[in-house]
């Protein structure tokens, strides 16, 4: 299959691999020059479980598809998503009638954005549970197991099926969803919790976990979630939910760990997703007439945060 990664970091370097050693005609799209030309030089370069792997790969910057001559089956959204709409622009040439775009980001309403591009029946929204690290220009570092899942808005199931065949040819474990916006909300209120507080608080997750309000902070933010999510026909299970959340703070599995949020902005000093987590349970919730004041609170937190630190 030609297959487009458009938003070659982490997680597009990830799956753009895994595809390409499966035998896919892989094009990675990025913006992110050091990154691209590093990558055209030395090729991908990094760990992958454990074993040193450097793997020439086609890569463009975003900015430059006009002469590129690539007829793409599936595109891959993988932009974090504040870029995401600036990179469907960009793609807007690659994107012919037949193509499929699967948009894996995290966070609520990408769809959204993607459908200004390309009409519903082509989308596929997905959610995963993959994770990959970038530890400088063209070097990954691929560790672990994971899955995804996905589901047609259009409900084209065929066009569906041929891209998990394809996942899990590359041992990408995907499967059809019918469920895919109760998954995303899902991770969104992991997401939406550990990422923003143990950012503000620096901390990582099993020491704020097992502060005194953790559990009462929590529970309210994972209810705004539930509340905007009933209007979008989404009935989150809370119970079930916050009993994830709490998986985070164990200290023997990933407790100890600060989440990508804060590797994001503290570490990095990169800006935050903030805006498609808690930030759209805000927006959508003073759509919907549902009170949010912690996620609201906590965006403002985040952004205050972003702009002490001069995040880019
Ligand atoms: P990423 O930051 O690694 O890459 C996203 C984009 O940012 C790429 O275009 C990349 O080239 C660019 N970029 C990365 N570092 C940069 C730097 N220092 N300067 C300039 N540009 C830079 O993002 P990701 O982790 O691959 O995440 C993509 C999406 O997938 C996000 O929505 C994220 O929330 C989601 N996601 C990530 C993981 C994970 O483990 N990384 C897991 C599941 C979902």
């Amino acid at each position: 299959m030609n297959i487009i990664i458009a938003g070659a970091g982490a997680m597009g370097s990830r799956f753009g691999y895994m595809l390409h050693k499966a035998g896919n005609e892989v094009v990675l799209v990025d913006g992110w020059q050091d990154h691209i030309d590093s990558i055209k030089a030395n090729g991908l370069q990094g760990s992958f479980n454990g074993e040193e792997i450097k793997e020439s790969m086609t890569i463009y910057n975003q900015n430059e598809l006009g002469n590129v001559d690539f007829s793409a089956d599936l595109v891959i959204l993988f932009t974090k998503a504040m870029q995401l709409d600036n990179m469907m622009n960009s793609l807007k040439e690659m994107v012919g009638e037949k193509t499929q775009v699967l948009c894996l980001l995290n966070g609520i309403g990408h769809e959204d954005v993607v459908k200004k591009y390309v009409p519903e029946s082509n989308i596929l929204l997905g959610n995963t549970m993959w994770t990959a690290g970038l530890e400088g220009p063209g070097h990954v570092k691929l560790f672990g197991n994971g899955s995804l899942e996905l589901q047609s808005l259009g409900n084209d199931e065929k066009a569906a099926t041929e891209v998990i065949e394809v996942l899990n040819a590359a041992d990408l474990n995907a499967k059809y969803s019918h469920h895919i916006r109760a998954s995303i909300y899902k991770k969104a209120c992991v997401n939406g919790t550990m990422n923003g507080l143990c950012t503000i608080l620096d901390s990582n997750m099993a020491d704020f976990g097992e502060t005194s309000v953790a559990d009462d902070i929590v529970e309210t933010i994972v209810n705004e979630f539930a509340a905007v999510g009933k209007h979008e026909g989404v009935e989150l299970n809370v119970p079930e939910v916050l009993a994830q959340i709490k998986t985070c703070y164990n200290r023997e599995t990933i407790g100890l760990h600060h989440p990508s949020m804060y590797q994001d902005l503290i570490v990095s000093n990169r800006l935050t997703e903030i805006d498609y987590i808690n930030g759209a349970i805000a927006r959508k919730g003073l759509a919907y007439g549902v009170v949010t004041p912690y996620c609201t609170f906590l965006t403002q937190l985040v952004h205050s945060k972003e702009q002490i630190l001069g995040a880019k």
